[in-house]
């Protein structure tokens, strides 16, 4: 097995691509292949006098780049999905060698970075378009609401989707204006340097998109203190640090943090699709997807053929650590993951659950790679049933009816997202409205919601605070400035007219605006 690049890399070396960031430190941080385990690269570990650097350049750059008309900027992003495209299979190997997924998965990146590019792009003349609003006195008061960039945007990302969660949330940043710096996950940082890199053939100024590997618990506090808003993807526990740094400094945050992912199965699923759906949503990424399928809550009368079903899929599922698209489940990404994923099951089938398929760790296939597993019986104090296990891993519970299902997919602290799956969508709809998750799928895992970009995306109770896609995606960076033009007299009492007289003008005037319905 090979963790270089495989034959046919015709990307930047990865140490090229480390000889990007800029620092002056000589600590560097060890990335590892989770197919092989093997060192691939070694990447300059910036420090915090770097990120304070890096945000100062950001500044005096962005104000150019913001001046830049936004058509200019929409061309310049819509380049960036070109040379997405056209570099796709290096991009492939490059997030497969650091993430370990399979190459599926890693694809679903690339799509995703693609169309989530044309969809701003083409929106983002629209989105900052000044709006007029009423105002108060009409013809006399003309308002418009403005939307600027906030300045410098700091994005936190995970490890899991290494590509994505690099630059996805950040282009609809840079189109409204703003600079962009990315603190990426330790174990990935040559995606997010490739992107940079690909940014700036472009034609976005390197200073309005930059890299800074290191530490978290090192540079989060000064890139929080640096940037005017931030986002943050990763774990709750980190998410809650983040938005307080951020509460101080009296930035925005955004945080899309951990899931434990329902679905719910009505007795009137087709169990052909629905199998099919439980597999991606639970295997995709080996699980190591915040909006993964956890938890399966079956209608009682279904429950055997859908369990039989399911392990029948499961165990057909080809695990592997390669390049080859006939891999259906990669690797985890670290020993850390591996070991909270194999004390999760162990812990569970010590309480009695029962292990249907998998629960091994497979050496044989790649120093991480786990077995796809399906338990059932599983005990509700287990750290598998009530807490993320972001594994290859699957519960499968009996319930009584839609009621029971709700109430036990509810009874979670998380709420990121789930699916609904029935032969009776409008059925199913009103379920999901059930849901207590940000984002919920009716016969589908999660590609429906994820790809349907215009609709906002997030978590609500511990799985985080704001909106990727749609709109909102787009408005978080921009704060909006309202402007009032008033004609004529200001509103402000005349010189010589009693308060009193003012006063009693003003009522009648508010009652007769909502008599006629001018508010
Ligand atoms: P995971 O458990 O999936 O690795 P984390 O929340 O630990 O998720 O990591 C997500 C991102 O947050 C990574 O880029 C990581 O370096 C960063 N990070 C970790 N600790 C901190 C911290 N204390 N402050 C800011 N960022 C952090």
């Amino acid at each position: 097995m090979t963790v270089s690049p495989p034959p046919g890399y015709d990307g930047p070396s990865l140490a090229d691509l480390a000889a990007d960031v800029s620092t002056d430190s000589d600590e560097t941080l060890s990335v590892s292949a989770p197919f092989t385990g093997e060192t691939v690269g070694n990447v300059p570990a910036c420090t915090p006098a770097d990120v304070r650097g890096a945000a100062e350049r950001a500044r005096e750059t962005q104000q150019s780049w913001s001046d830049r008309p936004v058509g200019e900027r929409a061309a310049t992003i819509e380049r960036f999905a070109s040379l997405v495209e056209d570099s796709r299979g290096d991009l492939l190997d490059l997030i497969q060698i650091e993430s370990g997924k399979a190459r599926l998965d890693a694809h679903e990146e690339v799509l995703d970075v693609v169309a989530t590019t044309s969809y701003y792009a083409d929106r983002a003349a629209e989105y900052l378009t000044p709006e007029r609003k009423a105002g108060v006195v009409p013809l006399l008061t003309s308002v418009h609401k403005h939307r600027d960039p906030y300045g410098v945007v700091g994005f936190i990302t995970p490890w899991n989707y290494p590509l994505t969660l690099a630059v996805s949330d950040a282009l609809p940043a840079l189109l409204a204006g703003n600079a962009v710096l990315v603190k990426p996950a330790e174990e990935t940082p040559h995606t997010a340097l490739f992107v940079a890199r690909l940014l700036r053939e472009a034609g976005v100024p390197e200073d309005c998109f930059r890299v800074l590997p290191g530490e978290g618990k090192r540079l989060g506090e000064p890139l929080v203190e640096s940037v005017d808003a931030v986002s943050f993807t990763g774990s709750t526990a980190v998410g809650r640090e983040v938005a307080a740094q951020a509460g101080r400094e009296l930035v925005p945050a955004t945080l899309e943090l951990g899931g434990n992912g329902p679905i719910v199965v009505r007795e009137d699923a087709p169990l052909g699709r629905t199998v099919t759906g439980a597999v991606r949503g639970g295997f995709a990424s080996a699980g190591q997807l915040c909006i993964a399928t956890e938890r399966i809550y079956v209608h009682e009368s279904r429950y055997d053929v859908f369990c039989d079903r399911l392990v029948e899929r499961v165990r057909n599922l080809d695990l592997g650590a390669n390049f080859e698209y006939s891999t259906d489940v990669g690797s985890l990404i670290s020993e850390t993951q591996l070991s909270k994923v194999q004390s999760h099951v162990d812990e569970a089938v010590e309480a009695g659950a029962t292990l249907l398929t998998g629960g091994r760790h497979r050496p044989d296939v790649g120093p991480l790679a786990y077995e796809p597993t399906v338990l059932t019986d599983v005990p509700d104090d287990t750290a598998v049933a009530c807490e993320e296990t972001f594994g290859p891993v699957v519960t499968v519970t009996p319930v009584e009816d839609d009621e029971d299902a709700l109430a036990r997919a509810n009874d979670d602290p998380y709420g990121l997202h789930g699916s609904v799956w029935t032969g009776d969508p409008a059925t199913g709809k009103s379920v999901a409205r059930e849901l207590d998750c940000g984002t919920v799928c009716v016969n589908d895992a999660y590609i429906s919601m994820w790809a349907s970009t215009g609709a906002p995306m997030g978590g609500r109770n511990d799985s985080g605070i704001g909106r990727r896609h749609g709109d909102e995606g787009f408005q978080k960076y921009t704060e909006t400035q309202s402007v009032a033009v008033q004609r004529g007299h200001p509103i402000a009492p005349p010189a010589g007219v009693p308060n009193r007289v003012v006063a009693a003008t003003l009522s009648a005037y508010l009652r007769l605006t909502r008599a006629v319905g001018l508010r």
